[in-house]
């Protein structure tokens, strides 16, 4: 069922060492990323079937340049928003909410932009959304906030090729999301970078750990003396770093740690 990277070592023993590294812990940050989803039934950008094998990404300038790219940016949207909003938390979002409840958990740091944390009952204020959030669509322009449930209506009501505008000022509506090329959210960014340095064990879960500058986060902890265990299918660039690796389900390995470590709670 699973495997790690390091072959002696049965998965009994990683997790119950990636068990005791979260028992000695008392701030922990977990990075999450597309693959921590998948289970929900959202597929990543870069697995076989992902995003990226049925549509092609629209680069943040050409949206504002060119309304052939927006046409294209907003079918892809009209597409994949159905499948985020009624996605449901998986195991691996329910085991996040146990640490909470535990008392381990500083923060999410969640380059998702699914809300399946929320849903899930981790608290608002836990959860750093760098890659920003599906439930709006924000005038680039002005600035205004629209639910994209509204949105989504208007582009259902217009079978055709329509992209939508602000009712003020009759600017340029796009996903609150941050597109490849679009500047990041500066605050979330900062915090995200503090809380990253602070903790003293940062998980990675569901991500290829390849898109920048997300992926400095790790590295951020790790230079700063954190412990860092990443759970992911397939490999990545920053398995080195960490103390555990585990190349399996998020939602079977991260429940196993969880339960041992109750277990260890309880001996
Ligand atoms: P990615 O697609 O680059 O990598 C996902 C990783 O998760 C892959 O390495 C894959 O092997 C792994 N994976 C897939 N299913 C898994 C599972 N069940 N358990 C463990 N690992 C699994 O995604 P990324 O690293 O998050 O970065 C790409 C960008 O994707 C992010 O900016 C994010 O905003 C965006 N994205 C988000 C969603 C979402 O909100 N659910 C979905 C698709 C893409």
């Amino acid at each position: 069922m699973f495997s790690c990277d390091h072959e002696a070592d049965n998965m009994e023993d990683v997790i119950k060492r990636a068990a005791d590294l979260l028992e000695r812990s008392r701030k922990v940050v977990a990075f999450t990323g597309a693959g921590i989803s998948t289970e929900s039934g959202i597929p990543d950008f870069r697995s076989p079937g992902g995003i990226w094998e049925k549509y092609e990404p629209v680069y943040y300038q050409d949206f504002l340049d060119s309304e052939e790219a927006r046409q294209k940016y907003w079918l892809r949207s009209k597409a994949t928003f159905p499948v985020i909003r009624d996605a449901r938390p998986n195991p691996s979002h329910l085991a996040l909410v146990e640490l909470e409840k535990m008392g381990k958990l500083d923060c999410i740091i969640t380059q998702n932009i699914d809300r399946l944390h929320h849903k899930a009952g981790n608290s608002a204020e836990k959860i750093i959304e760098i890659h920003g959030t599906v439930a709006f669509a924000t005038c680039l322009t002005c600035n205004m906030i629209y639910p994209r449930e509204m949105i989504q209506k208007l582009l259902e009501e217009n079978n055709g090729i329509y992209v939508p505008h602000c009712r003020e000022c009759k600017g340029f509506l796009k996903d609150a999301t941050i597109s490849f090329g679009q500047p990041m959210p500066e605050e979330e960014t900062n915090e995200a970078k503090r809380r990253a340095q602070e903790c003293d064990l940062m998980f990675t879960l569901g991500s290829s750990l390849v898109v920048y500058p997300a992926a400095y986060l790790p590295r951020y902890a790790c230079q700063a003396g954190a412990k860092l265990i990443i759970i992911n299918m397939t490999a990545t660039p920053l398995d080195h770093l960490a103390s555990v690796v585990i190349h399996a389900k998020t939602g079977e390995a991260l429940q196993q740690i969880v339960k041992e470590v109750k277990m260890q709670q309880i001996r």
